[in-house]
């Protein structure tokens, strides 16, 4: 049986990427491009957590990756779509600690479609480096701090999920050949932090994805 987790007990450290001006244009430039929308700011309206690995297996380069706004220009697969770097809220490392990277509820770029609505949360981890206990209990401890938070919140999704939601209101891309196919983090570390989460939350509040 899983540990239960203390709500209150979640310790979050600072550790934001690159904030500057470069930031908000390219994240304003992404809203308006991909979602049609002119918001003021570059800020979501959170209703699902995003679950990830970052395919890097140190959390210092998994974070220097994440911390230019510009992206790298080895990144040809999505950078036609724009400029604005790959980006999650929280960084998740092999130990369980948590770092947040990204001010909420500023945008992060992290999941084709849903990204207006969408918070992010990467592990340190890769297919050949499977993700911890540790940043299991950390995940779940995390996605239940953020359901606290924001009441909107209904989806708790890996990214190997999102095409799912791709005929929800939620799903914002409007050009329909924008997609890539993720296997990140995986159903094995969806099914650990689902059956942690069923096991200390009221989880009726949240949607099932058919799967
Ligand atoms: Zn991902």
């Amino acid at each position: 049986m899983p540990a239960r987790i203390s709500r209150g007990n979640v310790r979050i450290n600072p550790k934001y990427v690159m904030m500057d001006e470069t930031r908000d244009r390219l994240s304003l430039e992404y809203i308006r491009e991909h979602y049609n929308l002119t918001p003021q700011k570059p800020l979501i309206e959170p209703r699902i957590i995003v679950l990830h690995w970052t395919a890097i297996h140190s959390f210092e380069a998994s974070y220097q990756t994440m911390y230019p706004s510009v992206l790298p220009s080895k990144r040809k697969d999505i950078a036609s779509a724009s400029s604005l770097n790959v980006c999650a809220h929280f960084l998740v490392d092999r130990d369980g600690s948590i770092y947040q990277l990204l001010p909420l509820p500023y945008f992060g770029r992290h999941v084709i479609g849903l990204n207006y609505h969408a918070i992010g949360v990467e592990n340190v981890g890769s297919d050949t480096l499977p993700l911890t206990d540790e940043q299991v209990a950390s995940n779940t401890a995390l996605i239940l701090y953020l359901l606290d938070k924001y009441p909107e919140i209904r989806y708790v999704i890996g990214h190997h999920e999102y095409l799912l939601l791709e005929d929800s209101p939620l799903f914002l891309e409007i050009d329909p050949a924008y997609r890539t196919i993720k296997s990140d983090p995986g159903d094995a570390f969806m099914k650990k932090v689902r059956k942690n989460l069923n096991y200390q939350y009221d989880t009726g509040r949240l949607k099932k994805i058919n799967r």
